[in-house]
Parts: structure tokens; sequence; C-alpha cells
């Protein structure tokens, strides 16, 4: 691997770090996070209570107001009644008297209700600030007791935050920014390590999502610089340090052991894309493999016949073409997986 992919590892490493130093502190803060929701819901309907009350206060308020005045008016017109000159206006004041205590007794009964209502809600509102009161106390009470560990991972993820930084500033911009694109969409795993399935095959997998990848994969990631993407997961590989080039390549000795159906034409030692590509349908006839991996070159080949398409995924391949390296990016990296 060439000095980029070696800062891409970096980089990767000092961001899945940073990102597990973030997930322990949002787990450690989760609890307390969901007793201040609660505490801020609580709050929310003691408000909307608030209102409510103050609206039913302002309205038995003026009933009051406009039966004190009905009160008044009717003993105004028992005053009159008393000094009526003749039965005739006594009997008419004695009408108006009580057609103003019918009208005045229907305030009257809105009034009580509305203080009834009062009461209810002052009930409620009694009950819901004294659970308000007890959930705050139980966030603050959490809160104290995570105080030193939240600071402690705070304090840890202050400490990672420049080593990322560092090493992401060390990433040649086009492969930093299909970095930090694979890992938003895989949660920051945006590399996958190859494994060697078989000791005693010379097979890779993509140890994210176990796709079979073609043979030359580690030869090309062990001799260049450039980005070689997972043609199923899209992830950007690297060959982990415990995987070193006489663990992983074969001798010649030990291939021709292996049984084989097809003459070993153009099979092996691929040194450009140009040949990768010519080796793709002989490889797979020669290596018998399994048919997920035929599929996955046909995919591949599909692919290719595709690149032209401008989904946002398909910019990878052209930013591994843009690398100093002459050969094209075909083989490993076909279009984005259908979503
Ligand atoms: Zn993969």
């Amino acid at each position: 691997m060439g000095p980029t992919n070696f800062a891409l590892v970096k980089l990767f490493k000092a961001d899945m770090k940073l990102r597990e130093a973030q997930g322990r502190l949002d787990a450690t803060t989760k609890n307390v996070r969901i007793q201040d929701r609660r505490v801020r819901d609580l709050n929310d309907r003691i408000a909307a209570l608030q209102k409510q009350l103050k609206e039913q206060q302002s309205h038995a308020g003026t009933l009051d107001v406009d039966l004190k005045s009905r009160d008044a008016h009717i003993e105004k017109l028992r005053t009159q009644q008393q000094q009526a000159k003749n039965n005739k206006e006594y009997q008419a004041f004695l009408v108006e008297i009580s057609t103003g205590k019918v009208d005045r007794n229907k305030v009257e009964e809105e009034a009580i209700k509305v203080l009834e209502g009062i009461e209810k809600l002052q009930a409620e509102l009694k009950d819901l600030q004294a659970q308000q009161q007890a959930e705050a106390a139980k966030a603050a009470a959490m809160k104290e007791q995570i105080t030193g560990q939240t600071a402690a991972l705070q304090a840890e993820i202050d400490a990672i935050k420049p080593e990322r930084e560092q090493a992401s500033q060390a990433v040649p911009r086009q492969a930093r920014e299909a970095f930090d694109r694979l890992a938003d969409r895989f949660d920051g795993e945006a590399m996958s390590p190859l494994i060697k399935p078989d000791k005693r095959r010379e097979e890779y997998s993509c140890s994210a999502c176990m796709m079979d990848l073609v043979r030359d994969v580690y030869n090309k990631l062990h001799t260049r610089d450039e980005l070689v993407f997972c043609p199923s997961c899209r992830r950007i590989l690297y060959i982990p340090e415990d995987l070193p080039v006489e663990a992983a390549v074969h001798k010649v000795k030990e291939r021709k052991e292996r049984p084989q159906k097809a003459p070993p034409a153009g099979t092996n030692r691929q040194t450009s894309a140009v040949d990768v590509l010519r080796s793709v349908t002989p490889e797979r006839d020669d290596d018998n493999e399994p048919t997920d991996v035929a599929s996955a070159q046909a995919r591949e080949a599909a692919a290719a016949a595709t690149a032209s398409d401008n989904q946002s995924a398909a910019s990878e391949p052209s930013e591994s073409s843009a690398q100093p390296q002459e050969q094209a990016s075909g083989a490993e990296e076909p279009a984005p997986p259908q979503q």
C-alpha cells in the first residue's frame, strides 16, 4: 500500500476511535436525556394548563362583574317597586324583577360551572407541578451521578478529535471525500480489511460484506497507492497488518498444486487493470469460484458498461482513476449497488 492507503487506514482507525468514544458518551447520557425529555414534556403540559387556567379565571371575572351589575339592577328595581304609585306599576316592577332574577340565575349557574372548572384545573396543575419537581430532581440526581463519567468521556473525545483531524489532513482531498462519504453512509465503517478465509488458497474476501474478491486485489493493494473499493458493499479495501505478503500470496509452486479446470492462461499476476478486465472470465473458470463471485463479476462487467451512470456514489471510480496510477478502475469499481 502507498501513502494514500496508509493515511486512509490511519484516518479510519482514528475515526472509529472517535465514534466509539462518542458512542460511549451517548450511551452514558441516554437515560439522562430521556429523563430531561420527561421533564420538558411536563413543563409543556404545565404551561398549557396555566394558559387554560388564566383564560377560565378571566371568564369567571367577567361573569362576576356581570352578576354584580345584575344584582344591583334588581336591587334598584325593588326600591322602585316599593315606591310604586299604583298596583299596575307595582306589578310591572314585579315582572321585571322576576325576569331579571331568572337571567341573573343563569349567569350564576355558568359562573359556578366555570369556578368548578377552575378548581379542577388548579388541582391538575398542582399534581403536574409536583410530578415535574420529582422528575426534575431525578434528572438532577442522574446528572450528578454521571458527571465524573461524562467529563472523562468528553475529555477522551476532545483528545481524539485533533488526532482524527490530523489523520484527515494527511489524506489527499479526493480520497478524504470518498472516505467521509462512506463513513457517513456506513456509520464510520468506511473501510474494510481483506481477509483470506482459507490459508491454502489465494482467495480474498471483503471482511465487511464477505463478498469474494478477485485474486489480484491483494497485489493491487500491495503494490500500488490507489483506492480499491469492494465491488459489493463499496467500502474502501485495505490490507490488514495480520495479512503480510508472505502470508497472503502463494508461490507459483503451490498454485500448481491446486486443481484447475482450465489452462492457467492469463490467470494470475495481473499487473494492470486491463489484464484484470481480460482475466475476469478466465479467472472465474480457472478458480471454479462460487456462483456469487460469478454474479459479482457479471455485475462488475455490467457496471463497466454503464459506467456513465452519474449517481452520487458513482463518483468513486473517477476518484480512483484520478490517482497518479495509470490504470483504469473498471474491475474493482463497478457502479454503486442497486438500492
Ligand atoms: Zn464489501
